[in-house]
């Protein structure tokens, strides 16, 4: 088992931070196990022969161009099945996504392989890979290695560094695929941004921040609605972007994005270790969490005992208020 196929996923002219964090973590990968670290891209007429090579700066030395339907996991996984056997690679890395999973579990029923999903860390073991991955809520982590001749590797999102851009450059190899029967029935009908991705969290000097404590994706109106008043954006830990009650873009922590802000307002996040390392650093937490006892209150300058259903629509009422508007 050797080489590593790795999928990334472009939009717009530019592949994204995920998958570029995926394919410099398959060239580091591939240089300890000995084999090649290749990429796969699948698109129209924006995937240049520029816009390929330039993943040789993040360490893939070829890029396999598949010209079908972008931004659907079949069409992907005709792609990668066809490369994965005609030239032999040993493993298939994702950055994870919904698409990154999606692909992959197809990929594994093609190829009858190995998977592990929500990997946190790979490492190489005798000329192997080993796919770390948490589980029981993410109190323990196993290693997971492969038997056979594929192994699935499915990060979670941005789990895997975007390693600096270097000068190289990759050799651009276009692939023939004929798409099975079922792959062309699904058509992309729309491709957008998701709700708040438009706001750079990174940049806002004010955030109210929303954990499991909102109880249901509806439950984002309220810090919307404040973060509207403040004039500032709304963050959100891991387990409410995994719930898909908010996009991972403004997921904070470990695997998120870390943030530095004037005010971070954190409405019902318990303040476990990995959310804590993206905002600790921020000039003012306050934290509201119905628990006396949440570990979020450890660390926060002002801390609320309460529901957060009765306090934010108070707090928004209060800034309006005093705003004049
Ligand atoms: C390798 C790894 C990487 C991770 N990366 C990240 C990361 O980047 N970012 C991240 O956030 N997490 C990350 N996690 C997950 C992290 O461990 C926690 O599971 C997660 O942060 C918990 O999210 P939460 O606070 O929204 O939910 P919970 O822990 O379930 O907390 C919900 C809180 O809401 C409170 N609450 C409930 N109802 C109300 C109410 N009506 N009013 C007020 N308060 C209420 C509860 O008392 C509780 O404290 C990672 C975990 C691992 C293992």
């Amino acid at each position: 088992m050797s080489g590593i196929l790795t999928y990334a996923l472009h939009h717009e002219g530019a592949f994204n931070k995920n998958s570029l964090g995926a394919v410099s973590e398959g060239a580091r990968l591939a240089e300890e196990i000995g084999g090649q670290a290749a990429a796969m891209v699948v698109g129209g007429d924006d995937l240049t022969d520029d816009l390929c090579a330039s993943l040789g700066n993040y360490g893939a030395t070829k890029v396999y161009r598949a010209r079908a339907p972008e931004g659907l996991a079949q069409p992907v996984v005709d792609a990668m099945a066809k490369v994965i056997k005609d030239d032999g690679y040993g493993y298939a890395l994702f950055g994870g996504g919904l698409l990154g999973f999606e692909i992959g579990a197809g990929l594994t029923a093609r190829l009858s392989a190995g998977v592990t999903m929500e990997v946190t860390a790979v490492k190489a073991q005798d000329g192997r890979l080993v796919a770390e991955r948490p589980i029981l809520q993410d109190t323990a982590i196993v290693d997971v290695e492969y038997v056979g001749d594929t192994g699935i590797i499915i990060g979670r999102l941005n789990a895997f560094d975007v390693a600096a851009p270097g000068d190289g450059t990759a050799e651009v190899v276009d692939v023939d695929v004929q798409l099975e029967e079922h792959s062309t029935r699904a058509v992309m009908v729309k491709r957008g941004e998701q709700r708040g991705a438009d706001v750079n969290i990174e940049d806002a000097e004010l955030l109210v921040a929303g954990g499991r404590g909102l109880g249901k994706s509806e439950g984002f109106d309220l810090c919307e609605d404040l973060a509207g008043a403040l004039g500032g954006a709304v963050a959100a830990t891991r387990a409410v972007v995994d719930a898909g009650w908010y996009p991972y873009a403004a997921q904070i922590g470990q695997t998120g994005k870390t943030v530095a802000p004037k005010l971070y307002l954190a409405a019902g996040i318990s303040g476990a270790i990995q959310h804590k390392v993206g905002m600790q650093s921020s000039e003012n937490i306050v934290a509201i969490n119905k628990d006396p006892n949440a570990p979020i209150f450890e660390y926060s300058d002002l801390g609320v005992v309460g529901d957060l259903n009765k306090i934010l629509p108070k707090l928004t009422e209060a800034v309006k208020a005093k705003r004049g508007g």
